[in-house]
């Protein structure tokens, strides 16, 4: 019995009780290495002495101190340091407790700034199918993840969808990923010519798509088109890396490898590594300096942003990322991911699709290589392997297969940026095994 409101009601889940570096360990003594970070968040693994030694320094001094009344030096020198490494043109930092407040808070800052300059007409949001941007009201209206999304689709605001880049299943034949990708920009121009260029606030896209489709990149000079886009109608920009940044693959922001920079970026689970819940938005130059001009005051707040002890984790964990060089061990281990899961599942029945980048990447099971063709919903493919998993000692982060019947089952691998090539060759192969134990019987 348990008096938690666990997430699925059906399921027994083991009582974690220890964590250090990859590994997690449970109340039965069983210990499980941590292929998936959790959810794409602990980026340094479990009880780094470093970012535990910051956080109970600050718990010495002040936990919190609520931002109507104080700034705190902590909330300042990680907003400097998030700033100084931040793409060009952004220059402020708002502190949130996670990813769906950080979305929140986006949509209302890009709203607000169109108010600050005159323009309060403009009241459509464009995102793309299959993406996902959090479980608040807000985030769930402008992301598309069917089988979250569908039970309240009542009580969401009016927003617009665009096609996602899944080349896996949307590329045409003989098309190139370039023209691909211009196919997918122009759609986004005409769906803002049909709203009316002056009527929209912004374009919220994954910078490399996540929890719905698992680590889809976006096709080359997709998001420059975007960007241009964007630019010709004075719509802004804005990227979700709340999974996929805090150099997850491979480079501090995700979007440096796309050659662009948004006007407003939502950062949160590698921000704090999961030592305490922080997310953040990163706000262009542009933007801040419309309210400065402005009303000065931006409507919006929450009891617990720019947390003091929240800070100091996260300021604790970029130091380390940095001290340590870590993106360069993203990169490299990155790397013999993608050859170990092409060894492995290169030439696997089931497996149609091997994709990422960095530490994020992933596969996605089919039940015909060669049409593609999912299997059947009803299965719960991603749940079995997610327990054939477990049961293997392996945490990994598969998901699909739900209410839009047009993406297949996916598993996510998102280990630790601490891991080696030994942990990457036992995290392929327990996934091998865990994978091949929970497809149904050929025939
Ligand atoms: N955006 C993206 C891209 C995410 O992957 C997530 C969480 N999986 C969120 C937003 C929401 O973050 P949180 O769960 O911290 O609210």
């Amino acid at each position: 019995m348990t008096a938690v409101f666990h997430r699925s009601l059906a399921h027994d889940y083991p009582v974690a009780v220890s964590g250090e570096g990859i590994v997690i360990r449970d109340s039965q003594g069983r210990s499980y290495i941590d292929a998936s970070g959790g959810a794409a968040v602990s980026c340094l693994g479990h009880s780094h002495p470093d970012v535990l030694a910051a956080m109970h320094a600050q718990l010495d001094s002040l936990a919190y101190a609520h931002t109507s009344f104080f700034t705190t030096e902590v909330a300042e020198e990680l907003a400097e340091m998030l700033v100084a490494d931040a793409p060009a043109g952004m220059s402020h930092v708002y502190f949130l407790s996670g990813g769906s407040e950080a979305i929140e808070t986006a949509l209302k800052l890009a709203r607000q700034y169109f108010v600050e300059i005159g323009q309060p007409q403009r009241r459509h949001i464009i995102g793309r199918r299959q993406s996902y941007h959090g479980n608040t009201l807000g985030a769930l209206a402008v992301g598309h993840n069917a089988g979250r999304r569908v039970q309240y689709a009542p009580l969401l605001i009016e927003t617009h969808h665009v096609s996602p880049t899944y080349g896996y299943r949307h590329r045409a034949a003989g098309e190139t990923p370039e023209a691909y990708g211009a196919r997918l920009a122009a759609e986004l121009a005409e769906e803002i010519e049909r709203l009316g260029p002056d009527s929209v606030i912004a374009f919220i896209a994954e910078t490399v798509g996540g929890a719905t489709c698992g680590a889809i990149t976006a096709p080359p000079g997709y998001f420059r088109a975007v960007r241009e886009i964007c630019d010709q109608h004075g719509i802004l920009l804005i990227l979700d890396e709340v999974m996929c940044g805090m150099g997850r693959t491979g480079t501090l922001h995700a979007c440096e490898q796309e050659g662009v920079a948004p006007d407003l970026m939502t950062i949160a689970k590698g921000l704090g590594g999961g030592f305490a819940p922080i997310g953040a938005v990163l706000v262009a130059d542009k933007v801040f300096q419309a309210f400065d001009r402005g009303s000065k005051l931006f409507q919006h707040g929450h009891t617990y942003l720019g947390h003091a002890l929240a800070c100091a984790a996260g300021l604790a964990v970029q130091k380390v990322i940095r001290r340590d060089n870590l993106l360069a061990n993203v990169r490299a281990q990155g790397a013999h991911l993608t050859r170990r899961l092409a060894e492995r599942f290169g030439n696997h029945h089931h497996v149609g699709d091997i994709r990422g980048r960095g530490l994020f990447q992933a596969i996605e099971i089919v039940a015909d290589r060669g049409t593609k063709e999912t299997f059947d919903p009803a299965l719960k493919l991603h749940a079995r392997i997610k327990a054939e998993a477990m049961a293997r000692g392996l945490m990994v982060y598969p998901s699909g297969g739900t209410a839009d019947g047009i993406r297949g089952d996916h598993v996510l691998i998102a280990p630790p940026f601490i891991v080696d090539a030994g942990d990457i060759d036992t995290i392929v192969e327990r996934l091998a095994e865990a994978v091949d134990a929970s497809l149904p019987p050929a025939g």
